[in-house]
């Protein structure tokens, strides 16, 4: 039987399967075969992915298709953060705090080479809304959210002590600091690496397929779908369909059904990043914005330092969000605030991204007091919907989703399907324990490769012991970025460039020239792969400048 369980591949010290073009054909063929899945799966993001994994974890058939790239949507397009959601706690929103503090300690070992521990500085300056008593009082109830079990627990600066551990914050008006724990991550790559395990255990997943029409016709639904890789149509059958679409719900829904009722508050999310070097900080800091009492985050990154977020109501379709010259002068006003020191101008940006929140419509004022909880709508006809949630609680969601449509099953189904078993490691090569023996490892990387000590180091820190396997799976003699365009291309069904520049890799993000030095290389060590003519080498190029253009086009 070609379906197992997560755990069986686990105890077989089973290796990761290809996710590969040969793996999407496969699924597509299986998906247009008279195979009837029990969950169909519309979307790529980080909800279809858990969703995905939860199911073939408990025995399910599952298939699932994205419309463009896996994670292009919200979800490479967060602020990168595994958090509690400290300010949540002003909402009094305790339970949606717990739970999330509790998949923040499942992550560090479901995926060490994705989620890392993060120090976050909250400064405190004279005159501020909430003052340090209170804060303090936050701070241990976070702790004690976390059940103590933070990487490490909270603490008080002095001033003093504030700005020796941030010597560029501003000391007018300083009156102390708290420093806590949350944890950042690699959002895209979460969800390509939720989709190999989900993949590993049997799942049929393909990317750049569009979902156009769902008939419901209980017991067996038929979902006609667009590849827009051969340009063909084909029609899927499946039980139970599961709309993990974020924040495209509404639009895709109202053109479904003609007496849909929008379920969805969306609000846009903007961030720019800097080169570490113009804005270098240690550990994440948290910018108040009183006047509009929310919170901005400056997050070091390996690579860059990230300033984010805004939080708009925004109405129109998530596909032509973009960043506008008010959102970028607004997160540089802030962390200009905090940071007058650094003098950063708008030519210090290297870059911006832009996404929608896709937030359950409540009765809320404003956009940041709307809840991040999610909702889940199961449907009699045979369809689940989604919305709402956040990154951090993406596995207890996807639990909760399956369980949710199971109740549409016989009860010799649900007791067969009933249990879910996410929290193993994404990937079965990586625990914490041989993450952390590999990085001890790097030396010995570079020494069997043509990698540099600093490249072993990234690899590893980007792939853990995986990082080993791809450098004598592709040949000692390969560069860095040749061996990353391989694994992507193998193990992340990446078939654009631009998919690469700013999912698989954050070239564009994180270098001045959005990796333009570098791009002769991959596209061709891409165009060797996939045999490309010249004309589809310069369609690609051009398509990554059409995009980078876009995302940035407040520069106009
Ligand atoms: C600015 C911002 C910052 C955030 N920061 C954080 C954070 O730091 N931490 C945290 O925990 N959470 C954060 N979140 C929340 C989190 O990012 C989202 O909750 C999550 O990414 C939503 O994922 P999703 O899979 O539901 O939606 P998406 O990622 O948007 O996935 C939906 C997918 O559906 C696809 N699709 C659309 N139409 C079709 C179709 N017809 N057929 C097939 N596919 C289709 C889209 O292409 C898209 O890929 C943030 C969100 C934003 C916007």
């Amino acid at each position: 039987m070609e379906l197992k369980r997560l755990s069986d591949s686990h105890n077989e010290g089973f290796k990761m399967k290809s996710f590969s073009a040969q793996d999407r054909s496969s699924a597509i063929k299986k998906m247009e075969s008279d195979v009837i899945f029990d969950l169909f799966i519309i979307g790529g993001g980080i909800t279809g992915a858990g969703v995905a994994r939860d199911a073939v974890s408990r025995g399910m058939t599952v298939a699932l298709a994205e419309k463009t790239d896996f994670a292009q949507g919200t979800s490479s397009r967060s602020s990168k953060l595994i958090h509690g959601g400290i300010r949540y706690l002003e909402n009094l929103e305790f339970g949606l705090v717990f739970e999330a503090l509790s998949e923040r300690s499942r992550l560090f070992s479901m995926a060490p080479h994705l989620v890392h521990p993060l120090r976050f500085i909250l400064p405190v300056y004279k005159g501020s809304r909430v003052g340090p008593m209170l804060l303090s009082m936050g701070m241990w109830l976070y702790d004690i959210l976390a059940l103590f079990r933070a990487p490490m627990l909270h603490e008080r600066l002095s001033k003093k002590e504030a700005l020796k551990r941030m010597p560029s914050l501003k000391e007018d008006g300083l009156e102390c600091a708290f420093e806590y724990s949350d944890a950042y991550m690699d959002d895209d790559r979460l969800v390509i690496e939720t989709l190999r395990s989900a993949h590993a255990g049997g799942a049929q997943c393909a990317n750049y397929v569009e979902v156009r029409k769902i008939s419901l016709s209980p017991p067996m639904h038929h979902i006609d779908c667009y590849d827009h890789k051969t340009k063909k149509e084909f029609r899927v059958k499946a039980r139970h369909i599961v709309s993990s679409l974020g924040p495209w719900t509404d639009q895709f829904a109202s053109g479904q059904f003609k007496d849909w009722k929008d379920i969805l508050r969306p609000t846009k999310g903007v961030h720019l990043t800097l080169r570490r070097d113009r804005l270098n900080l240690d550990s994440a800091v948290v910018m108040v914005d009183d006047a509009k009492n929310r919170i901005v985050f400056g997050i070091p990154r390996h690579e860059m330092s990230i300033i984010g977020t805004t939080d708009t109501d925004f109405k129109e379709s998530p596909d032509s969000v973009n960043a506008t010259k008010e959102d970028i002068k607004y997160l540089l006003e802030i962390a200009s605030e905090y940071f007058p020191g650094a003098k950063i101008q708008e030519s210090d940006i290297v870059a911006s991204y832009s996404g929608v929140r896709p937030l359950v419509k409540d009765e809320s004022s404003s956009e940041g007091k709307t809840s991040r909880e999610h909702t889940v709508i199961t449907q009699p006809e045979g369809i689940t919907w989604v919305a709402g949630g956040k990154y951090t609680t993406y596995r207890k969601m996807a639990e909760d989703i399956v369980d949710s449509c199971l109740s549409l099953f016989s009860l010799e189904e649900r007791v067969r399907f009933g249990r879910s078993n996410t929290k193993l490691e994404l990937n079965s090569l990586i625990t914490e324990e041989s993450y952390h023996r590999a990085k001890l490892n790097a030396a010995s990387l570079a020494e069997r490769s043509h990698l540099t000590l600093a490249e072993a180091q990234r690899m590893i820190d980007r792939h853990g012991p995986e990082a080993f396997e791809i450098v004598s799976r592709y040949g000692s003699e390969l560069s860095m970025i040749e061996l990353e365009c391989l694994h992507a291309i193998d193990y992340g069904m990446c078939f654009e460039i631009t998919d690469f520049m700013t999912r698989r890799m954050p070239l564009f993000l994180a270098e001045y020239d959005h990796g333009a030095s570098l791009l002769p290389l991959i596209v061709r060590t891409f165009a060797k792969k996939y045999n490309w003519s010249s004309e589809e080498q310069e369609a690609q190029i051009s398509r990554y400048q059409v995009h980078i253009r876009s995302e940035l086009s407040w520069r106009a």
